[in-house]
Protein backbone atom coordinates (compact mmCIF):
# COMPACT_ATOMS: atom_id res chain seq x y z
CA UNK A 1 0.00 0.00 0.00
CA UNK A 2 1.34 3.36 -0.97
CA UNK A 3 0.45 6.63 1.45
CA UNK A 4 1.69 9.86 0.82
CA UNK A 5 3.82 11.52 3.99
CA UNK A 6 1.04 14.24 4.74
CA UNK A 7 -1.09 11.51 5.69
CA UNK A 8 0.46 11.28 9.34
CA UNK A 9 1.60 14.22 11.86
CA UNK A 10 4.72 15.65 11.01
CA UNK A 11 6.31 14.76 14.29
CA UNK A 12 5.51 10.69 13.92
CA UNK A 13 8.74 8.69 12.95
CA UNK A 14 6.53 6.84 11.17
CA UNK A 15 3.11 5.73 10.00
CA UNK A 16 0.21 4.46 11.68
CA UNK A 17 -0.08 0.97 10.66
CA UNK A 18 -3.37 1.18 8.05
CA UNK A 19 -3.93 -2.70 7.74
CA UNK A 20 -6.42 -4.20 10.16
CA UNK A 21 -5.70 -6.03 13.57
CA UNK A 22 -5.41 -5.76 16.75
CA UNK A 23 -1.66 -6.02 18.38
CA UNK A 24 0.49 -3.24 18.12
CA UNK A 25 3.12 -1.54 17.45
CA UNK A 26 4.22 -3.72 14.18
CA UNK A 27 5.50 -1.27 11.80
CA UNK A 28 9.20 -1.97 10.95
CA UNK A 29 11.61 -0.39 8.56
CA UNK A 30 11.93 -2.37 5.53
CA UNK A 31 14.22 -0.91 3.27
CA UNK A 32 13.77 1.48 0.58
CA UNK A 33 12.82 1.48 -3.08
CA UNK A 34 13.72 4.71 -6.04
CA UNK A 35 10.68 5.57 -8.22
CA UNK A 36 11.49 8.38 -11.22
CA UNK A 37 10.55 11.66 -9.74
CA UNK A 38 9.17 12.60 -13.09
CA UNK A 39 6.48 10.62 -15.36
CA UNK A 40 9.33 11.18 -17.99
CA UNK A 41 11.92 8.88 -16.32
CA UNK A 42 14.35 11.91 -15.02
CA UNK A 43 15.10 12.36 -11.21
CA UNK A 44 15.48 9.47 -8.42
CA UNK A 45 13.22 9.38 -5.32
CA UNK A 46 13.50 7.09 -2.82
CA UNK A 47 10.72 5.89 -0.88
CA UNK A 48 10.88 4.33 2.43
CA UNK A 49 8.97 1.34 3.49
CA UNK A 50 7.62 -0.02 6.04
CA UNK A 51 6.83 -3.91 6.68
CA UNK A 52 3.88 -5.11 9.00
CA UNK A 53 5.20 -7.74 11.13
CA UNK A 54 1.17 -8.72 12.23
CA UNK A 55 -0.23 -9.05 8.46
CA UNK A 56 2.90 -9.20 6.14
CA UNK A 57 2.00 -6.42 4.28
CA UNK A 58 4.30 -3.31 3.50
CA UNK A 59 3.75 0.35 3.29
CA UNK A 60 5.65 2.62 1.47
CA UNK A 61 5.31 6.44 2.52
CA UNK A 62 5.54 9.06 -0.80
CA UNK A 63 6.43 12.28 -0.64
CA UNK A 64 3.52 14.56 -1.08
CA UNK A 65 3.97 15.45 -4.62
CA UNK A 66 3.41 11.75 -5.54
CA UNK A 67 -0.13 10.81 -6.59
CA UNK A 68 -0.29 7.12 -5.04
CA UNK A 69 -0.20 4.18 -7.80
CA UNK A 70 0.16 6.66 -10.64
CA UNK A 71 3.38 7.89 -11.91
CA UNK A 72 2.08 11.65 -12.21
CA UNK A 73 2.67 13.92 -9.82
CA UNK A 74 -0.08 15.80 -7.55
CA UNK A 75 0.83 19.41 -9.31
CA UNK A 76 0.67 18.29 -13.08
CA UNK A 77 -2.83 16.44 -12.32
CA UNK A 78 -4.20 19.63 -10.38
CA UNK A 79 -3.40 22.09 -13.26
CA UNK A 80 -4.50 19.83 -15.61
CA UNK A 81 -8.12 19.20 -13.69
CA UNK A 82 -8.29 22.71 -13.13
CA UNK A 83 -8.21 23.56 -16.74
CA UNK A 84 -10.59 22.07 -19.32
CA UNK A 85 -9.59 18.45 -18.61
CA UNK A 86 -9.34 17.83 -22.52
CA UNK A 87 -6.93 20.38 -22.66
CA UNK A 88 -3.76 19.76 -24.60
CA UNK A 89 -0.97 21.79 -23.37
CA UNK A 90 1.83 22.23 -25.92
CA UNK A 91 4.38 22.49 -23.12
CA UNK A 92 3.90 18.68 -21.46
CA UNK A 93 5.75 15.54 -23.02
CA UNK A 94 3.73 12.83 -24.50
CA UNK A 95 4.76 10.65 -21.45
CA UNK A 96 2.81 12.88 -19.78
CA UNK A 97 0.30 13.85 -21.62
CA UNK A 98 -1.00 10.17 -21.96
CA UNK A 99 -0.65 9.86 -17.70
CA UNK A 100 -2.80 12.90 -17.51
CA UNK A 101 -5.31 11.50 -20.09
CA UNK A 102 -5.45 8.14 -18.72
CA UNK A 103 -6.17 10.03 -15.22
CA UNK A 104 -8.63 12.00 -17.06
CA UNK A 105 -10.45 8.89 -17.90
CA UNK A 106 -10.78 7.12 -14.90
CA UNK A 107 -11.97 10.35 -13.36
CA UNK A 108 -14.41 10.18 -15.74
CA UNK A 109 -15.85 6.97 -15.14
CA UNK A 110 -19.30 6.32 -13.69
CA UNK A 111 -18.68 4.46 -10.46
CA UNK A 112 -15.50 6.91 -9.47
CA UNK A 113 -17.89 9.69 -9.29
CA UNK A 114 -20.41 7.46 -7.54
CA UNK A 115 -17.42 6.56 -4.94
CA UNK A 116 -16.17 10.32 -4.90
CA UNK A 117 -19.34 11.69 -4.32
CA UNK A 118 -20.46 9.30 -1.45
CA UNK A 119 -17.42 10.09 0.30
CA UNK A 120 -17.71 13.97 0.23
CA UNK A 121 -21.24 13.82 1.21
CA UNK A 122 -23.70 16.51 1.45
CA UNK A 123 -21.04 18.92 0.69
CA UNK A 124 -21.12 17.82 -3.00
CA UNK A 125 -23.87 18.28 -5.55
CA UNK A 126 -24.40 15.25 -7.43
CA UNK A 127 -23.45 16.50 -10.77
CA UNK A 128 -23.17 15.09 -14.36
CA UNK A 129 -19.87 15.66 -15.69
CA UNK A 130 -16.54 15.19 -14.52
CA UNK A 131 -15.85 18.68 -14.63
CA UNK A 132 -18.56 19.43 -12.44
CA UNK A 133 -17.69 16.88 -10.08
CA UNK A 134 -13.34 18.34 -9.91
CA UNK A 135 -14.77 21.83 -9.53
CA UNK A 136 -17.08 21.12 -6.69
CA UNK A 137 -14.81 18.65 -4.74
CA UNK A 138 -12.07 21.50 -4.77
CA UNK A 139 -14.59 23.88 -4.01
CA UNK A 140 -15.17 21.69 -0.91
CA UNK A 141 -12.12 19.91 -0.03
CA UNK A 142 -9.22 22.50 -1.64
CA UNK A 143 -6.45 21.87 -3.47
CA UNK A 144 -6.03 18.32 -5.10
CA UNK A 145 -3.10 17.83 -1.60
CA UNK A 146 -6.50 18.53 0.55
CA UNK A 147 -8.57 16.38 -1.51
CA UNK A 148 -6.31 13.50 -1.25
CA UNK A 149 -5.63 13.83 2.26
CA UNK A 150 -9.52 13.82 3.40
CA UNK A 151 -9.71 10.37 0.94
CA UNK A 152 -6.95 8.93 2.52
CA UNK A 153 -8.47 8.75 5.79
CA UNK A 154 -10.35 5.87 4.34
CA UNK A 155 -8.22 4.44 2.45
CA UNK A 156 -9.21 6.21 -0.99
CA UNK A 157 -7.52 8.00 -3.48
CA UNK A 158 -8.51 10.18 -6.66
CA UNK A 159 -8.26 7.29 -8.87
CA UNK A 160 -8.85 4.83 -6.71
CA UNK A 161 -9.81 2.98 -3.47
CA UNK A 162 -6.58 1.09 -2.78
CA UNK A 163 -8.11 -0.55 0.64
CA UNK A 164 -10.01 -2.31 -1.78
CA UNK A 165 -6.68 -3.23 -4.23
CA UNK A 166 -5.41 -5.59 -1.62
ZN1 LIG B 1 0.27 -3.54 11.26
Amino acid sequence: MQIRRASFPIYAPHPPCPFEHEDSPCLQRHGHYERNTHPEGSGRTRIQRFFCKFTGKTLSVLPDTFLPYRSINVPDVQEHFDRAQDHQSPVQSKVIRGCLNRAVKRFARADRATRLTDFFGQRLPRTSSPQALWKAMRHAAGNLSHILLELATQGKSLLGDYRCLK
